[in-house]
């Protein structure tokens, strides 16, 4: 385990997400990625996780895939949870490789994959 400050966590996630593949950087809509310490009661209700320190992201918000007449609407949302990535981190580079796994997780929710198929994808 590893503890960082949230400057330096911000910094590590915007590596990550410049080491994001350009088409599917630039093919993120109406987004934002923010960073919390965890998750609130709230936010871990919808996810069957019943501990807050499993959940390392969460998405938020409406896949591309069911944008029917999508127009003022706020942004999706994308959390990083700070104190459970750093939980199973030992130093800066891990930390780097977890947000980035997670962000691309959450990203692929946003592009309309649900649970499942990610799973089955991240098997390989
Ligand atoms: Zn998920």
């Amino acid at each position: 385990m590893i503890s960082i400050s949230r400057e330096q966590f911000e910094r590590l996630v915007h590596k990550a997400l410049s080491d994001i593949p350009p088409d599917i950087r630039l093919s993120i809509q109406n987004v934002d990625i923010v960073v919390d310490n965890v998750a609130s009661m709230n936010q871990i209700a919808g996810t069957g996780i019943e501990n807050e320190m499993e959940l390392l992201g969460l998405y938020e918000g409406i896949p591309i895939t069911e944008r029917y007449g999508y127009d003022m609407v706020l942004p999706d949302k994308i959390t990083l949870f700070q104190k459970p990535i750093e939980a199973i981190c030992d130093n800066q580079e891990q930390i780097t490789e977890e947000i980035s796994k997670t962000l691309i997780h959450e990203i692929a929710h946003h592009f309309g994959l649900d649970d499942n198929h990610l799973d089955q994808l991240e098997r390989y």
